[in-house]
């Protein structure tokens, strides 16, 4: 599943082939994906111009001069391929018309955009740009985990008194916006605390640590996903999946890399999701 890394990196590999670009000729090839596409969705974007491309938590969004906007998600499978234009140090042009090829954006640089997605989790909707914030996806999301309105202060008072496990809450959107399961298990074994521990027991000293490890740990996956762009190995024009090596995630039974640990991964299950840490060393 696409986090917030993963989404940055489309947005950006996207950015040459739709900012500034016309939409000359949508194609919606069935009604709708999680949920049904809005109204009139192929004449709506047919001849609208890409104002900006911007990303808010796991959403893409790209602002149309026609007031509206775009909101694209990925959902659990959704992949976006690019055709026709040059990313990074490669031009990119596949490619036969896939199965699951659901909406392809034909832009004036020529390029082609296509978002695929085979079990249809993802989703495509409209909104008045004024208005987008006020959409069912994007109301009531928490700041954005690299912006300035997240910061210790709002950790202090959202931890404050509570029992919930710190792993849970870096997971709920009203709290930060686009931290997933991947990135927050990495976050937690950077800073040494244990996923387990309730967020009211959490210091300052501790919360003033958290806030830069969260930024560290997606600034460098988004760097990554930045060099993938680049990378000969997606010249498919695929978008958004990159190597990228965890620390904890996926590493059950594994020494901890911590230096100096000793230690040895493990996987619990918080929430119906695995969780990976290091007994020894996170706390
Ligand atoms: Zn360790």
């Amino acid at each position: 599943m696409p986090e917030l890394p993963e989404v940055e990196t489309v947005r950006r590999g996207l950015l040459p082939a739709m900012e500034g670009e016309v939409i000359e000729q949508a194609e919606v090839r069935r009604d709708g994906l999680r949920w049904k596409f809005p109204e009139n969705m192929t004449a709506r974007l047919t001849g609208a111009r890409v104002n900006a491309l911007r990303r808010r938590s796991k959403y893409i969004l790209a602002d149309l001069d026609t007031a509206e906007t775009l909101i694209i998600h990925l959902g659990m499978s959704g992949r976006m391929q690019v055709s026709g234009v040059k990313i990074g140090d490669f031009f990119h042009d596949h490619q036969e018309q896939q199965k699951h090829d659901h909406v392809v954006l034909h832009m004036s640089g020529g390029g082609r955009v296509t978002f695929n997605d085979a079990r249809r989790f993802g989703a495509m909707d409209l909104a008045t740009t004024d208005r987008v914030q006020e959409h069912k996806m994007l109301a009531g999301l928490g700041p954005e985990p690299l912006g300035n309105d997240f910061h210790e202060d709002l950790l202090k008072e959202k931890f404050s008194g509570r029992k919930t496990p710190v792993k849970l809450a870096l997971l709920d959107q009203k709290i930060v916006a686009g931290l997933g399961n991947i990135y927050v298990c990495e976050v937690l074994n950077r800073v040494g605390i244990v996923p387990t521990r309730p967020v009211g027991g959490i210091d300052a000293a501790e919360i003033s640590t958290l806030v830069p490890a969260i930024r560290e740990v997606l600034s460098e996956a988004i760097e990554a996903g930045g060099s993938s762009l680049k990378d000969y190995r997606q010249a498919d024009g695929e978008l958004g999946y990159f190597q990228h090596s965890f620390k904890v995630y996926g590493r059950e039974g594994e020494a901890c890399q911590t230096p100096g640990c000793g230690g040895e991964i493990s996987r619990i299950t918080q929430s119906g999701r695995s969780t990976f840490f290091c007994a020894q060393c996170q706390r």
